[in-house]
């Protein structure tokens, strides 16, 4: 019988109190149309820092990891087997795979919003606990187990498992464009948050056409990372204080403040910042606070006086992973992925993820 290490989270703790128990358990047996793949990497993510304090709920014992490339060892059965986009999957091809949505809910069906579906289910922490079948459901381990019906992506050969790690942040900043209508041409982009997501959110503005990219965050190191990708400009938090960082975006843009902010910061007092930031008519894209971070005083006179559209972007469907492999395939963004560690370092992983060390961390088993 093959046995697979794993790392387990058997009840939620944070990150200090190393939370992950490393197991060997047996592999179980493929059923026609599941999958089994051997961990290339899992992208630790901020969701996983968010998760162990207690911030998203998932299904204990669990285990994490949703950022996941693996090769395809095993497929159950004798039927082919295809990804989302009508490939066939073979035995050796590196894979993804996207949260599953049930394609039969109101938000699913009526609203055609998969990133909303009521019955959504994902890797790393939500499919099944880690005590049920088939035990390896998330990407921090050797091996994991993909059900049948799960929405597999056969990766293009040339491209790097980090480019797909990252994916989870370009996939929500694709959506994010896509919610607020795209950029015009020219556009000055304000990104406050200095992560993951807010990287690929200046990252994809800059390819996307905008003609100005500011970078709002903290530390140095994220914002050399920043420029290195394309800021015009970088604005570093621990150094200036919030009125003069809007005065400096208003001075950036002739007094006019950028055309769109995208918040990333996950931080409630930088929206109140941000709308400060955005000129008359102007967009303001709320994609940072995927965990409740709590409430903030705004002054609505703001938004009304200067008619700024506000949105949400949560999570994403399908295809704006698949649209977002094309930016991965364009511009090599492996040097995004900071950190690496193995499988039995995941607590320090943790860690060094939620002290902010890392820009992107990586379990490499
Ligand atoms: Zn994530
Ligand atoms: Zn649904």
């Amino acid at each position: 019988m093959a046995m697979a290490k794993v790392a387990v989270l058997p009840q939620i703790k944070l990150p200090s109190e190393k939370p992950f128990e490393l197991r060997t358990v047996e592999i179980p047996p493929l059923v026609p149309g599941a999958v089994l793949g051997r961990m290339v990497m899992a992208g630790v993510c901020g969701t996983d820092v968010h998760i162990l304090h207690g911030k998203v709920p998932v299904r204990t014992p669990a285990v994490l990891g949703h950022e996941n490339v693996a090769r395809v060892e095993a497929i159950g059965g004798e039927e082919p087997l295809y990804d989302v986009t009508g490939k066939l999957v073979h035995i050796g091809d590196l894979i993804t795979w996207l949260p599953k949505s049930c394609m039969q809910c109101y938000n699913c069906t009526i609203l055609g919003d998969q990133s909303k579906c009521l019955k959504r289910v994902g890797y790393g922490g939500w499919v099944v606990p880690a005590d049920q079948h088939p035990h390896l459901v998330g990407g921090f381990a050797e091996y994991v187990w993909i059900l049948p019906g799960s929405d597999l992506v056969v990766l293009p050969p040339d491209l790097a498992p980090e480019a797909v790690v990252l994916g989870d942040a370009l996939r929500i900043m694709v959506h994010g464009l896509e919610r607020i209508g795209g950029l015009e041409y020219g556009d000055t982009v304000v990104v406050q948050g200095a992560g993951a997501v807010g990287l690929m959110g200046a990252i994809l503005a800059r390819d996307a056409g905008a003609g100005q990219v500011i970078v709002i965050g903290a530390p140095a190191a994220r914002l050399d990372l920043a420029k290195e990708y394309g800021a015009d400009a970088v604005i570093d938090i621990t150094q200036v204080r919030a009125p003069e960082r809007i005065q400096q975006v208003l001075d950036l843009t002739g007094g006019r403040g950028a055309d769109v902010v995208f918040e990333c910061a996950g931080v409630p007092a930088a929206v109140a910042e941000g709308i400060e930031m955005v000129r008359i008519n102007g967009k303001y894209m709320i994609a940072g606070h995927y965990g409740d971070a709590g409430t903030v005083a705004l002054n609505p006179h703001v938004i009304n006086k200067k008619q700024i559209t506000i949105t949400g972007v949560w999570s994403a469907s399908n295809k704006h992973f698949l649209r977002g492999l094309t930016l991965l395939r364009k511009i090599p963004l492996q040097k995004l992925v900071t950190h690496r560690f193995p499988l039995d370092q995941i607590n320090e992983a943790l860690i060094a993820a939620e002290r902010q060390e890392t820009l992107k961390a990586a379990i490499v088993p």
